[in-house]
C-alpha cells in the first residue's frame, strides 16, 4: 500500500487543452531508434505508458529536411509519408490512457544537414560545432518565414497523427529557436537579434503559430533551457526570468533544463540526484503555467519535496523511465523496493551516439520491447520442470536466476564470495560509482522474493561438484579476468615487463596497492571508464600518476556517455600527468612508450605500472563440464552455456544483457540462422 504523502504525486494536471492524469512526465529522449526501428520505438513508448506515465513523449522529431541530424538516429515529420510511424507510436501510448507527446526540431547551426546536404542555417553565419567542415548560413527574413512555415506544418502533421501535446524546442543547445535567444550564438543587428525581447522574437513566433496551429486541440508545451551554463557570453538566469516576464504565459507547460545535453544527463560519477534544483528553483513563480524539469530522480520523497516547495509541478524523466519504465506504477501501488533505479551511468545515452537501438544496464528490455518480445516486468512461466545452476553472482548470474526464478525454475546461485554482486561490488567502491550498486541491490531484492531461487554463497563450485548436482542446465556466470601481459588492442602479443610492480583493475579494486611512494604509471588500452576512474582513485590517494594511452584523450569511448570532458579535467585537475597517442612497449625498471605517429620513444619513471588493456573470459569452468559430462553418462544435464563477461568480456549492461537473454531462450526454440529478432525493412519505392 502506498504512503498517503506520495498521494500528491498521483494529482491530475491541467496542461492546456488536455489533462495529465498524474505528475510521471517522461519528457522527450533518444532512443536510436527512431525513423529507422519506428514499431520497436512504438512499443518502447507503450511501455513506459503502460508502466503509468501520464506523459510520453518522442525523441526530437526533425520538421523538414532542411534541417536533418544525419548520423544519429532521429525521429522525422517531413512530410505525410512519416504520418504511420507516428500513428503507430500515439495509438501505443493511447492504449494506456497516457498523452503522447512530440518534440518538434529545427536543428539548425548544431547540425551538418550530413543526409540532405542542405546547407544549415542559423542566426549568424558560423562553422557548425564539432568538426565537420561545414558552416550554417545566416538566416535572411525569407529563412525565417520558410522555418516558421515548415515548423507550422509540422504541428499540423503531429495533430493528425495524434499527439496530445506538441513542443517547441529552444533547449539543449541543439535548436535554432535556443540559436537565436543566446548572446552565444546570435549576432545579428536586425529585429531578430540585441535585445533579449529581439532575441526571442523567433520564440515567440514560433510558439504563436504552434498555438494557432494547435487551436486547443493539443497542448503546447516549450522547452527552455534556463542557463546554458557559459557564464555572461550565454543565456543565464537572470535572462531567463526576464523571458518568463515576456512569454511566460503562451504555452501550455514549460519544461525547463539547464545546460547541454551532458549537463542534462550528467552521470552519476559527475552530478547527484536533483543537481538541476538550484537553477530551477524559483522559476515556476514567473508563470502561471505547470513546469516540467528533470534531475534523474529516482527518489519518491525527492518527487514529492520538488513538487510540495513548488519547485515543479511536474516529475520530468528520460533514464529513471528508461531503467525503470513501471517507476510510476510501483510508487502508485507502493511497491517501492520493486523500483529499478537509475544508476546514472549513461549506457543508454551511447545508442544514440553510435546509432543503434538503446540499451540500459538497469533494465535489458529497453529497446527490446518489440525487437525480441521483452518485457520489463514479465516473462513468460517455464516450460519443463528443469532445474538450473547459475554459477557466479555478478550482474549476469544475478539476471539470470532473478529471470528464471521469476519464470518459475527452480534455481540454484551459486557464489564464490561471501557477497553477491562480482565486479559491481567491486566496482561501485570506486569514485563516483557508489549508485551502480543499485545494480545488485534490486537483484539482491527481487532473489529474496523468488521462492524458487536458492542462493548458495561462499560456495566456488567444481566441475566435479556441479556433475554430481544433477541440474538439467549450467550457467556459468564467473566473469572475466584483466590481463597483466599488456596485451590489447595495441599489443596483441605479451609486452616483456621487468622491474616494475605490475597491478591490473582486478588487483586494485579487490583492494591491493602499489608500495607507498611509488610513481604510478597507468596504461589504458581499454578507453573505457576503468583506466580513468584508477587514475583518480590512485592521484587522491596521493600517488603521482602518469596515465598513457594510444588514444587522442583519455578514456576516450566515454565520449559516448557524455563524461570524457569531465574525466579529463578532474585527472588534470587532480595533477595526474597525461600522455596521449603513447603505447606501451614495455618495462624494464621504467616503463618505455612510444609515440603512435612517430614511433619516438622515451621512457615513464616508474616503480608500479597498472595495466588496463583488455579482458580474458573466465570459461574454464563451462569447458570442464562440458568436456566431463560425457563421462558422466546421462546424470541428466541438458546444457552448460557460459554467461555474461565469462562468455566475452564487456560492459556491465551487456553482461545484464545476457543473463536475460540467457533466461529468456532457455527451454526456447533455437533461432538457427534465422534473424534472432524481428526488424523493419523499408518498402522499395
Ligand atoms: P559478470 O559481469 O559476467 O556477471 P562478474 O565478474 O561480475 O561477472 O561476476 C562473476 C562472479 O562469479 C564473481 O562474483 C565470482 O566470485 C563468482 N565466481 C567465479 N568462479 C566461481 C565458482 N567457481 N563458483 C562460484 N562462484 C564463482
Ligand atoms: Fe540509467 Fe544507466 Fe539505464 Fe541510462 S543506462 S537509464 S543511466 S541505468
Amino acid at each position: 500500500m502506498r504512503e498517503p504523502r506520495f498521494d500528491v504525486l498521483f494529482e491530475p494536471v491541467q496542461l492546456g487543452p488536455v489533462t495529465a492524469r498524474n505528475r510521471f512526465f517522461q519528457v522527450p529522449h533518444c532512443n536510436g531508434m527512431g525513423h529507422r526501428d519506428p514499431t520497436a520505438h512504438a512499443w518502447m513508448r507503450g511501455v513506459k505508458a503502460e508502466g503509468g506515465w501520464a506523459v510520453v513523449c518522442t525523441e526530437e522529431v526533425e520538421i523538414h529536411p532542411s534541417s536533418d541530424v544525419g548520423g544519429f538516429v532521429e525521429g522525422r515529420l517531413w512530410d505525410d509519408a512519416d504520418l504511420p510511424a507516428h500513428e503507430r507510436l500515439v495509438g501505443k501510448v493511447h492504449e494506456h490512457r497516457a498523452l503522447a507527446g512530440i518534440e518538434l526540431v529545427h536543428s539548425g547551426m548544431s547540425s551538418a544537414n550530413l543526409y540532405g546536404r542542405m546547407t544549415p542555417l542559423g542566426p549568424s553565419q558560423l562553422p557548425v560545432p564539432g568538426y565537420e567542415p561545414v558552416h550554417a548560413r545566416r538566416m535572411r527574413a525569407a529563412d525565417v518565414a520558410d522555418l516558421r512555415r515548415r515548423h507550422r506544418r509540422a504541428v499540423a502533421r503531429a495533430l493528425r497523427a495524434g499527439y496530445d501535446l506538441v513542443y517547441v524546442y529552444a533547449a539543449h543547445g541543439l535548436t535554432t529557436i535556443q540559436h537565436f535567444l543566446s548572446r552565444h550564438t546570435n549576432d545579428r543587428a536586425d529585429e531578430y537579434g540585441g535585445t533579449l525581447a529581439n532575441r526571442a522574437r523567433l520564440l515567440r513566433e514560433i510558439l504563436e503559430d504552434t498555438l494557432d496551429e494547435a487551436d486547443g486541440r493539443a497542448a503546447v508545451a516549450c522547452r527552455l533551457v534556463v542557463d546554458e551554463l557559459l557564464g555572461d557570453s550565454g543565456i543565464v538566469r537572470a535572462e531567463t526570468e526576464e523571458l518568463l516576464g515576456l512569454v511566460g504565459e503562451l504555452p501550455d507547460v514549460w519544461d525547463l533544463m539547464v545546460g547541454f545535453w551532458e549537463d542534462d544527463s550528467v552521470t552519476s560519477r559527475f552530478g547527484e540526484e536533483a543537481w538541476t534544483e538550484q537553477h530551477l528553483r524559483g522559476l515556476k513563480r514567473l508563470t502561471s503555467k505547470p513546469v516540467v524539469g528533470v534531475g534523474r530522480f529516482t527518489s519518491p520523497d525527492t518527487m514529492v519535496r520538488l513538487v510540495r516547495d513548488g519547485v515543479l509541478d511536474l516529475i520530468g524523466a528520460a533514464r529513471p523511465s528508461i531503467a525503470d519504465p513501471f517507476l510510476p506504477r510501483k510508487i502508485e501501488e507502493g511497491r517501492f523496493e520493486e523500483i529499478r533505479e537509475c544508476i546514472g551511468c549513461n549506457v543508454c545515452v551511447t545508442g544514440d551516439w553510435t546509432a543503434v537501438p538503446i540499451r540500459c544496464t538497469q533494465n535489458p528490455s529497453m529497446g527490446e520491447e518489440w525487437r525480441r518480445g521483452w518485457h520489463p516486468e514479465r516473462i513468460r512461466a517455464k516450460e519443463s520442470d528443469a532445474r538450473v545452476l547459475v554459477v557466479g553472482g555478478g550482474p549476469s548470474g544475478l539476471e539470470a536466476a532473478h529471470m528464471l526464478g521469476k519464470r518459475g525454475y527452480e534455481v540454484v546461485l551459486a557464489e564464490a564470495a561471501r557477497e553477491l554482486g562480482g565486479r559491481v561490488l567491486r566496482e561501485a567502491r570506486l569514485p563516483g560509482l557508489a549508485a551502480w550498486i543499485r545494480v545488485v541491490d534490486y537483484r539482491k531484492g527481487q532473489l529474496a522474493r523468488l521462492p524458487s531461487v536458492e542462493l548458495a554463497l561462499e560456495s566456488e563450485v567444481t566441475a566435479d561438484e556441479i556433475l554430481a548436482y544433477g541440474f538439467e542446465h549450467v550457467a556459468i556466470a564467473t566473469g572475466a579476468r584483466w590481463r597483466a601481459d599488456g596485451v590489447g588492442r595495441r599489443s596483441t602479443s605479451p609486452l616483456r615487463l621487468d622491474g616494475v610492480e605490475v597491478l591490473t583493475p582486478d588487483d586494485l579494486t579487490a583492494g591491493a596497492r602499489p608500495a607507498a611512494g611509488a610513481r604510478v604509471a597507468l596504461y589504458d588500452d581499454d578507453h573505457d571508464y576503468t583506466g580513468g576512474v584508477l587514475a583518480e582513485l590512485l592521484a587522491g590517494e596521493g600517488f603521482a600518476v602518469t596515465l598513457v594511452t594510444p588514444a587522442p584523450r583519455v578514456s576516450e569511448w566515454t565520449v559516448n556517455t557524455m563524461e570524457q570532458h569531465r574525466i579529463q579535467r578532474r585527472l588534470l585537475e587532480r595533477g595526474v600527468a597525461i600522455v596521449v597517442a603513447h603505447e606501451l612497449l614495455g618495462a624494464s625498471g621504467s616503463a618505455r612508450i612510444a609515440c603512435t605517429y612517430t614511433g619516438r620513444e622515451r621512457e615513464v619513471p616508474c616503480e608500479a605500472l597498472i595495466l588496463v588493456t583488455a579482458r580474458l573470459p573466465q570459461d574454464a569452468l563451462a569447458e570442464e563440464v562440458e568436456r566431463r559430462a560425457g563421462e558422466w553418462g546421462d546424470a541428466g544435464l541438458q546444457s552448460v552455456r557460459a554467461i555474461g563477461d565469462a562468455w566475452s568480456p564487456g560492459t556491465i549492461a551487456a553482461a545484464v544483457w545476457d543473463g536475460r537473454r540467457y533466461a529468456e531462450e532457455l527451454d526456447g526454440p533455437s533461432p538457427g540462422d534465422a534473424v534472432p529478432f524481428r526488424r523493419e525493412v523499408v518498402q522499395l519505392a
